[in-house]
């Protein structure tokens, strides 16, 4: 061999030897690596045209990956029919939200959570409960968790959770909850309500969004805020994988007409994951929002509050109306008689 092909092929040796070197040091990274992958079912648990004729189990138990579990309430036992998200991680396991429904024989959730968490130390794995906002259907579940040994369930107020979390200028700033082997990052997202926050699992990739996007009514309380909510979340995303959007409820079919509020029956529903596009389109649909209702694909803006109003000022302007005419026949009246 000559000193050219010698030198040649050292080298190479060294170039593989140089990248085999770079891929161990990028999986040790955390983060950015590449997200657990895991399923989701085709049809979640749809409830029932007649409930009390066909009676269902009140939890559906999903597993995304060994560590990821999605449970979604019975329509039938509640018409929320929220989904609930365990992360399990070495150290601790993180559940968000315990549900619409407090009754434990009803809804037996904190049973259900404890079956799942694995042993560490011949006990149970501590175990942090978390909510996505203070709105009932997303914590009746609480007291349920609250004398269990090893569970720590997060307030719900405000000033609460942000000191819990450790959020320093809210809605600014994003929190982190180590589970050891598995960071989750909490970010706040008020607009739906003033306590949102929106969790991204770095273990699958997927943001858990309660409320604040959902395939669903999008609850408006405070647009301007629900927007740089909306703007915060691109922003972080931006340079993270972003797997799948998983919200609090499913409220549309499949081709995205929204089923009668209070309906515990949901015939071929809209698939519960949204993806990148779907919370890329937010802002600017937020800024658009008329204020009263506004269809997307995936989801529908709306304020129940201005719509209640519009209905209350219809209903007085009818009733003025009734009154007015009244009023001119009676005063009608009079005049013949006087006549
Ligand atoms: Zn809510
Ligand atoms: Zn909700």
């Amino acid at each position: 061999m000559r000193v050219d092909q010698l030198r040649r092929v050292v080298f190479r040796s060294s170039d593989a030897r140089l990248l085999a070197l770079a891929a161990i040091l990028l999986s040790a990274l955390p983060g950015w690596a590449e997200p657990v992958a895991g399923s989701l079912p085709a049809q979640w648990n749809i409830g029932a045209n007649d409930c009390a004729a066909s009676p269902q189990p009140p939890l559906q138990v999903h597993t995304y990956e060994p560590q990821t579990f999605i449970l979604r309430q019975s329509p039938c036992a509640s018409f929320e029919a929220n989904f609930i998200y365990l992360l399990i991680g070495s150290d601790k396991a993180l559940l968000i939200d315990t549900g619409a429904v407090a009754d434990p024989k009803a809804m037996p959730v904190a049973k259900t959570i404890l079956e799942l968490l694995p042993d560490k130390d011949h006990k149970k794995l501590p175990l942090l409960v978390a909510h996505t906002h203070r709105h009932l259907d997303h914590r009746a579940g609480d007291p349920q968790f609250a004398s269990l040994p090893s569970v720590q369930v997060v307030p719900f107020d405000l000033e609460r959770v942000r000191a819990f979390f450790g959020f320093t200028a809210w809605p600014n700033g994003i929190a982190h909850v180590d589970l050891g082997g598995r960071t989750v990052d909490v970010i706040p997202t008020p607009g739906h309500n003033q306590t949102h926050v929106a969790f991204y699992d770095n273990r699958t990739g997927i943001l858990f969004s309660g409320d604040f996007l959902l395939p669903g009514r999008l609850l408006i309380e405070d647009a301007a805020a629900y927007r740089e909510s909306a703007l915060r979340v691109v922003e972080f995303l931006k340079t993270r994988p972003l797997i799948h959007i998983l919200g609090g409820h499913i409220e549309l079919n499949a081709g995205g007409r929204a089923y009668r509020f209070g309906s515990r029956y949901h015939p071929n529903e809209h698939p519960l994951e949204l993806a990148r596009a779907d919370l890329t389109a937010l802002p600017a649909a937020l800024e658009r929002f008329n204020g009263f209702y506004a269809r997307y694909p995936n989801y529908i803006l709306t304020n129940p509050i201005h719509n209640i109003l519009v209905v209350v000022f219809a209903v007085l302007v009818v009733l003025g109306l009734a009154v007015f005419g009244f009023y001119r026949l009676l005063r009608r009246g009079m005049r013949r008689r006087v006549d």
